[in-house]
């Protein structure tokens, strides 16, 4: 077997967090490539690592003195390295760095020295070899991932190497440019890993002991799900979820790897298995409710709209035209609703409207703020009669008034337009339905 496995920043903030993690990965053989991010939080009120030389690199823009900004960096990783014992020094590589950020490498060079550094000192404790991702993982020079070559170049480095620290987060663009994804971007590369070496399974440790049914803000006691597709989780975070980086689960889906999430801090908690498919039912009729604050709803009615041919594509091209990308769209035999986000949408809210008119002549043009969407997402949900039934009628008793409804062709997900105000109260009528009263 074969592991690749992540750590992310708050299990690699302070000297214990490094032990816990060398813990789970000496307790097991087959974790041979680990990624690792930059030191997290050690504490609510603490400032992550990346966050830090984010700060330095504004400040060095501004032409202000950077180095009480890099002496703050440099003491995480001091502690770090006291505590742990280690011979290592990363003096010199501090001085580079800011010398680097000083003269002008860039926003995402200084980001990524968060990893880099971190990667060396997590590399010194376990033992391991370093591997620069600057190596290893490669961007066109727009800023595109190129993931064939990534995956060669890692398979060929990789392969002589039983263990090996890969940084999360940064690689190379062509022109020599350091890169990172955006933020959170670990979790891409610890698939990029497994796939490059055809892992059997991508552990992503972190602080929580899996992925929950839905926000523990909201339902304080959220259950966690105990297994559910790469597909429902798709849903999920396009929905709001934030347990794993949107775009981390393509590189091992097409490779059907799973994805286990677990907690650094919670070893033997099961967590949550992700995966392509699986026969396993979930525990109930849904496997997760997430949602979104912030949308307009763009009501365009026109009588016979459905027999004019190309209205749909006019009235998107409006949007289309102003760059605005669209999240809905319900529509009835003489009115069609575009669902959109109202941060992006105020600014250019008159130039969108204009242009409906002047492309499609509607009878009416309306627009609603303050919108919510709820999507209830379950692979269970396609076998099971009533559901959404059980959803509106639970949303009826706890006073919620459902604006909008879309069940997706695959149903595996029924999304729910609610009032702002509504948002909390329908999750947690949806949630009490499925989840406490198991109907
Ligand atoms: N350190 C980076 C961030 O804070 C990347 C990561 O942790 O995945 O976003």
């Amino acid at each position: 077997m074969k592991k690749v496995v992540k750590f992310g920043g708050s299990s690699l903030a302070s000297a214990e967090q490094f032990r816990k993690v060398a813990g789970i990965i000496h307790a097991d053989p087959d974790r041979r490539y680990v990624v690792p991010s930059a030191p997290g939080k050690r504490f609510k009120s603490d400032t992550k690592v990346t966050d830090l030389l984010y700060a330095c690199q504004r400040a060095a823009e501004a032409g202000l003195p950077i180095d009480d900004k890099m002496e703050l960096v440099a003491e995480r990783y001091r502690d770090i390295i006291r505590e742990l014992d280690l011979s290592l020094s990363l003096e010199d590589e501090f001085e580079k760095i800011k010398k680097d950020i000083v003269a002008g490498a860039g926003s995402d060079y200084a980001a990524s020295r968060g990893e880099y550094l971190n990667g060396q000192v997590l590399a010194a404790f376990l033992g391991f070899p370093f591997i620069d991702a600057a190596d290893v993982i490669r961007f066109g020079n727009t800023g595109a991932f190129l993931g064939d070559e990534t995956n060669d170049l890692l398979r060929e480095r990789l392969e002589g190497l039983e263990y090996a620290v890969i940084p999360g987060f940064y690689g190379r663009c062509k022109d020599g440019h350091i890169h990172t994804f955006s933020r959170g971007g670990s979790d891409i590369t610890g698939s990029i890993v497994a796939r490059a070496v055809r892992a059997d399974m991508y552990e992503n440790w972190t602080d929580v002991s899996g992925v929950l049914i839905t926000d523990p803000s909201i339902i304080p006691d959220a259950k966690p799900i105990p297994i559910l597709t790469y597909r429902e989780l798709r849903e999920l975070s396009y929905m709001g979820f934030s347990v794993l980086h949107e775009e981390a689960i393509f590189p091992v889906r097409s490779e059907g790897i799973p994805i286990h999430i677990l907690n650094t801090n919670d070893p033997a908690a099961p967590g949550t298995m992700i995966v392509d498919t699986t026969s396993i039912k979930s525990d109930y009729v849904i496997t997760g409710i997430a949602g979104k604050r912030g949308f307009v709803a763009v009501n365009v009615d026109k009588a016979m709209m459905n027999a004019e041919i190309g209205f749909g594509r006019r009235v998107l091209q409006a949007f289309e035209d102003n760059g605005i990308s669209f999240e809905h769209l319900p529509s009835g035999i003489d009115t069609m609703t575009v669902f959109v986000h109202q941060d992006e949408f105020e600014a250019k809210e008159q130039q969108v409207l204009s242009r409906i008119r002047e492309l499609c002549s509607p009878d009416l043009l309306e627009v609603e703020n303050g919108m919510a969407l709820i999507a209830v997402v379950g692979r269970g949900m396609r076998s099971q009669r009533g559901t959404a039934g059980r959803i509106f009628s639970a949303l009826a008793h706890a006073r919620v008034n459902v604006r909008m409804i879309d069940q997706g062709s695959s149903e595996l997900n029924i999304i729910i337009g609610v009032s702002d105000d509504d948002f909390a109260a329908a999750i947690r009528a949806i949630y009490d339905i499925f989840v406490n009263t198991r109907l």
